[in-house]
């Protein structure tokens, strides 16, 4: 048999949301934090006509839709990496500052990438528990050590939903030593409605040492042709390119990430729709008698501790697939209305059993 590396041995694989279905055909994905919206037709139409060019290599650089993305946040193009997916990006951002007995500090939980990625990269994860449902800042400056090159502060965090505030976070950062780079994991800051939480766009512009990821797999609703970015000075967003794997973002999500950009208006307002079903879905569980923290990004989180894989069993047999994270809690994406409602039921039934 050929020889793999020993880590591989230890690792667990990541564990993708599935779909369940009900017994009379029922199925409501509400596993993965994705949009509950079909794709708009201008999208469609332009993934349409990139695919007339599919027997072309795409351009490697992506220069339109990095231009696109530099000027819709005004930042210079040279801040802009781009990778099939922020998770890729992540994954690129560990190959850029791994090697044996580097640490990367994260809170824990967080999202499930984290740990699998640093273990890819020979990285050493120090994992620093949540303080209730929210990141402890003050514990992951203390955890730092000269040993320590990476922070990921996911935020909105998945899978609470919870947020850093910007005082806390300013607070943070001026612990953080230059040389560490602190990655703002905002895959879900679309969603965020507390004005109290910085851009993390804003926090870079002043600290070099700031990288920030987003994605178009969520509000944009692209998951299924991953893009995602980091935007960050000069000298991390070009290590981070020198990181990818050639043409990683292929031509057609190109294609679609431009066009969700000139069509961002109409996909906001989804992201609109989708934050008042998440606050109506957090209110109906608080009613229900469900202890709920408060969700600034598209999925509400229950801590049910032992009763977790009870509890998605219970959802699955009305066809609604939850996130189980066995002995902790579990993870439900804000679907359409029908969906949701379907859930609030099913977690209604599971209270009251
Ligand atoms: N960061 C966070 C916090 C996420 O929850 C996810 C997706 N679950 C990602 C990054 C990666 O998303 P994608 O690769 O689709 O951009």
């Amino acid at each position: 048999m050929p020889r793999f590396r020993a880590i591989l041995d230890t690792m667990p694989a990541y564990r993708a949301g599935k779909a369940v279905v009900s017994a009379d055909g029922r199925s409501y994905k509400l596993s993965s934090n994705e949009s509950p919206y079909e794709p708009l037709p201008s999208v469609v139409e332009a993934v349409a006509r990139a695919a007339t060019q599919m027997h072309r290599y795409p351009d490697p650089a992506a220069t339109e839709l990095t231009g696109a993305i530099a000027e819709r946040y005004g930042v210079p193009a040279e801040h802009v990496a781009l990778g099939a997916g922020s998770v890729t990006v992540a994954q690129q951002l560990f190959e850029t500052v791994s090697e044996p007995g580097v640490e990367v500090i994260y809170a824990w939980r967080s999202f499930e990438a984290y740990p699998l990625l640093a273990d890819l990269a020979g990285a050493t994860s120090v994992r620093v528990p949540l303080l209730g449902e929210t990141h402890h800042l003050e514990a992951m400056a203390d955890a730092i050590t000269p040993h320590t090159r990476m922070i990921f502060v996911c935020n909105p965090n998945n899978p609470t939903g919870t947020v850093v505030h910007a005082a806390e976070l300013e607070a943070f950062l001026d612990r953080v030593p230059e040389s560490v780079l602190v990655v703002l994991d905002e895959a879900y800051r679309e969603y965020v409605r507390d004005a109290g939480v910085t851009d993390g766009l804003t926090v870079y512009r002043d600290r070099p040492n700031v990288a920030v990821l987003r994605t178009f797999s969520k509000a944009y609703g692209l998951a299924g042709l991953r893009v995602g970015y980091l935007i960050a000075d000069e000298p991390v967003a070009s290590a981070v390119r020198k990181t990818i794997v050639p043409f990683a973002v292929n031509h057609l999500a190109q294609a679609a990430a431009i066009a969700s950009l000139a069509a961002e208006d109409e996909l906001m307002e989804r992201v609109d729709a989708v934050v008042k079903e998440r606050d109506r879905v957090r209110e109906a569980l608080v009613a229900q008698g469900w202890e709920v923290p408060v969700s600034e990004a598209n999925f509400v989180w229950l801590r049910l501790g032992e009763r977790t894989l009870d509890f998605a069993e219970s959802c699955a047999t009305e066809g609604v697939a939850v996130r189980p994270f066995a002995g902790e809690g579990a993870r439900v994406s804000i679907g359409d209305p029908e969906a949701n409602d379907t859930f609030l039921a099913a977690a209604s039934a599971f209270w009251s059993a």
